[in-house]
């Protein structure tokens, strides 16, 4: 639940006429690694709470952290799709600090010595001149781990204050993240917020492509923090920050970026200032609250870690990594579209339902693009938008897609039925071909069967005989409809009005 604070804030174009934005984002990406970052405990997400610990990752004594190769491998090919340069000798070091979800009292973390640094990545933004690149630029990329979870039980809110007690669940504590951060981001004016949500799209659609996370922003597993700024002018000092956490979908990126501008534009225009703190997204009321103060000057009191061996990728990986990266996402774009021979409007269509690998993926399986986007951009879209879930997360493959596809081109299935097995694949019944067989589901193509329904509707309609007799052809949609009904869909609609036409003697 939100805390009704409103504060106030100052229309947006008013805020771009005064004031110069700067951005900057802080990107957590837990890693979909088998097993945690210093441990061998599994990393699956769901499990009973505490089963999946260990003595190293409750920080019992004695207890030695063992590096996650695979997590150095990802986090170099991170660092590597976003233009980084990867550090030849690197180290892990502690950032201390107290809380009940870190059993260890410090984070392991890297400080001044990150992995991959000095990247940038070049994300496009529709503006009034129709697209234009922005280039943001990363700062670094390092790796650390994830904290427990606490939940806080007995009270109405679920937050700390008013419980009676509180739980804690340490399964997620160390499970590997990699930490992105940009460079302040500048020049945006006023396209600042879709700067922001095209970045994180952009990224998230290139950890998606190395496949080293499931990047759920629901589930935690991308996380965003923003940070906001604003000053006089392009040429004045940086302005002071405020980091809005929370901020858990695409869209919420680019809604909370806009709301701390015109929030912060009415402090400064009051000639008040901005305090540097953290702040909370609340996605139903559209507005962030205050979080905790942050000074730059916070003491963690980072040192190097002494019981992990210094990270010394040798430049022989680091080639053979950058030589196997997929391409890039904006790179495949063009390549596929041109493929394809289809429009930029029709491209975007299948870029925005988040539908290119998976209908790529269909087209592999045999086939043709234009069923191919047909099916995922519409029917499967339009399934995922009622269910609030992602394309990707819905139980239906591209085979399965290019079956039904497969299967229509036979003469075996109209549009009605595919997507009737579409729904079916959905709901848990199995495979298309499980489908067609236990629901009995194809076009009846044989004339006989037909021919029955054809007579059995006529009988029960005799006026509407009469008129298609007298010419009134129109009047054969009511017969075809009530075949197609008896036949539940599974006749050929044509078919049927030409059969029909024929038994009458009736020329079209
Ligand atoms: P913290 O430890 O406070 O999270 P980080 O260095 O991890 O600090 O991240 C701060 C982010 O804010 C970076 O992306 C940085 O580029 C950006 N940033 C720094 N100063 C400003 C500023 N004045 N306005 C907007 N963004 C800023
Ligand atoms: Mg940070
Ligand atoms: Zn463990």
């Amino acid at each position: 639940m939100s805390t009704a604070i409103t504060e106030p804030v100052v229309p947006y174009d008013e805020v771009i006429a005064e004031f110069d934005p700067v951005l900057g984002l802080e990107v957590h990406v837990e890693l979909g690694t088998a097993t945690k970052m210093f441990c061998g405990c599994p990393t699956e997400f769901g499990a009973e709470p505490n089963t999946q610990t260990c003595p190293t990752c409750l920080g019992l004594p004695g207890s030695l952290p063992v590096v996650n190769a695979i997590g150095v491998e990802s986090a170099i090919r991170i660092g590597l799709a976003l233009n980084c340069s990867i550090a030849e000798w690197c180290r892990f070091a502690r950032k201390n600090y107290f809380y009940p979800d870190m059993p260890k009292n410090f984070q392991t973390s890297q400080y001044d010595e990150p992995i991959c640094f000095n990247g940038y990545l070049d994300v496009e933004v529709e503006t009034d001149d129709g697209m234009r690149t922005f280039r943001v630029e990363i700062e670094r990329a390092h790796m650390e781990e994830d904290t427990g979870k606490t939940s806080h039980q007995g009270g109405a809110t679920g937050r700390i204050h008013g419980a009676d007690y509180s739980l804690v669940d340490y399964n997620r504590a160390g499970i590997p993240l990699i930490e992105i951060v940009t460079k302040p981001i500048t020049g945006t004016g006023k396209y600042a917020p879709e700067v922001a949500k095209a970045y994180v799209t952009a990224l998230r659609e290139i950890l998606r492509g190395l496949g080293v996370s499931d990047v759920k922003m629901e589930q935690g597993s991308l996380r965003c923090d923003a940070n906001v700024s604003l000053r006089p002018s392009p040429e004045s000092p940086l302005g002071t920050r405020t980091e809005t956490k929370n901020v858990n979908s695409l869209r919420s990126v680019e809604r909370s970026v806009r709301y701390e501008m015109t929030r912060q534009a009415a402090i400064l225009r009051a000639g008040n200032k901005v305090m540097q703190e953290t702040r909370h997204w609340h996605e139903d009321t559209g507005v962030t609250t205050s979080g905790r103060p942050k000074s730059d000057a916070d003491d963690y009191r980072y040192f190097p870690e002494p019981d992990l061996v210094p990270i010394a990728p040798s430049r022989e990986w680091v080639e053979q990594l950058r030589a196997a990266l997929p391409e890039n996402p904006s790179v495949l774009r063009a390549r596929v579209q041109a493929a394809w021979g289809i429009s930029d409007f029709e491209m975007m269509a299948v870029v925005k339902a988040g539908a290119l690998e998976l209908v790529a993926a269909t087209v592999a399986a045999g086939a043709d693009q234009a069923a191919a986007r047909k099916w995922w951009v519409g029917e499967v879209t339009r399934i995922a938008n009622e269910r609030g879930v992602e394309l990707v997360d819905l139980p239906i493959t591209p085979v399965d897609i290019a079956r039904v596809e497969a299967m229509v081109g036979a003469g075996a299935l109209n549009d009605k039925l595919a997507r009737q097995v579409i729904e079916a694949v959905l709901a848990g019944e199995g495979s298309p071909d499980d489908v067609v067989a236990t629901r009995g589901l194809a076009v009846v193509s044989d004339d006989g069967p037909l021919l029955e329904a054809i007579d059995a509707a006529l009988a029960e309609a005799p006026d509407v005989a009469e008129k298609i007799l007298s010419g009134k052809l129109a009047a054969a949609g009511a017969i075809v409809g009530a075949v197609m009904k008896a036949t539940r869909g599974q006749a050929d609609a044509a078919r049927v009005r030409e059969l029909l036409l024929e038994r009458l003697g009736v020329a079209e």
